[in-house]
């Protein structure tokens, strides 16, 4: 599903190189769920951020269903962003003026013109126990509500892999356990690949793999 070889990215910052991948290995199988820890300025979100096409690498490859991502085109990365990888980021990221229903239906539009939920995807929204809040916008919802709002959005196109960077970073000790084994529930009913970016090792034993980075490399 995923196969990352010798990968390096390089920022420039003002006339700083910073080499934040220096020769990243890493292959992942479908129906995994890999955690990945590692100390702050390890590379773990330069990496994802390449595996989820956001951002290029300087050199290396990294293939994800087999194609590698340097031979496609604009468009195919496009589709690859919205369509084949889902993106949890730390701090939510939803769109305050829209509740969560549309927060959700606005990704889902974007990626195929359609704006009904499937009863698969209304299953998740049981499973993340947030059917009944779907009516409210962001400022009415508790943090852990937030969250697994952002999650069910990196998953109503039904991604072949969730990426989720420090998903439970915001959360207290209680949500935090309840997003875990949501995301451990999702990887075994459902078979959802995930890799999920941690620096909490209880966070880290729920996945099924952990992988360690140092200093732009996977140990
Ligand atoms: P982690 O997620 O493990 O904390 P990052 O991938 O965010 O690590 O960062 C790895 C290194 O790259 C750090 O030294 C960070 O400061 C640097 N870095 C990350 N993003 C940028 C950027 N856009 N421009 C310059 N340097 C960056
Ligand atoms: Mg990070």
């Amino acid at each position: 599903m995923i196969q990352v070889l010798n990968l390096y990215k390089t920022y420039r910052a003002g006339d700083v190189d910073v080499h934040a991948l220096q020769g990243a290995n890493l292959e992942v199988s479908k129906g995994e769920f890999v955690s990945v820890v590692g100390a702050s300025g390890s590379g773990k979100s330069t990496l994802f951020n390449i595996l989820g096409a956001l951002t290029p690498p300087t050199s290396g490859i990294v293939r994800i269903d087999g194609k590698d991502l340097k031979d496609l085109s604009n468009a195919d990365r496009a589709k690859l962003r919205k369509d084949t990888v889902g993106f949890v980021f730390q701090k939510y990221n939803l769109l305050p003026t829209l509740n969560a229903e549309d927060n959700i239906r606005i990704v889902q539009f974007i990626a195929n013109g359609r704006m009904q939920f499937s009863s698969e995807f209304q299953e998740i929204l049981n499973i993340l126990g947030i059917a009944d809040r779907m009516k409210h916008k962001p400022r009415a919802l508790s943090g852990g509500q937030q969250q697994r709002v952002a999650i069910a959005r990196a998953l109503v196109n039904r991604p072949a892999i969730l990426l989720a960077d420090e998903p439970t970073g915001n959360l207290d000790s209680q949500n935090s356990t309840a997003v875990l084994k949501l995301l451990a529930d999702l990887n075994q009913q459902f078979g959802q690949t995930i890799l999920m970016i941690t620096h909490d090792q209880v966070a880290a034993s729920f996945a099924r793999r952990s992988i360690h980075m140092r200093d732009g490399q996977i140990l």
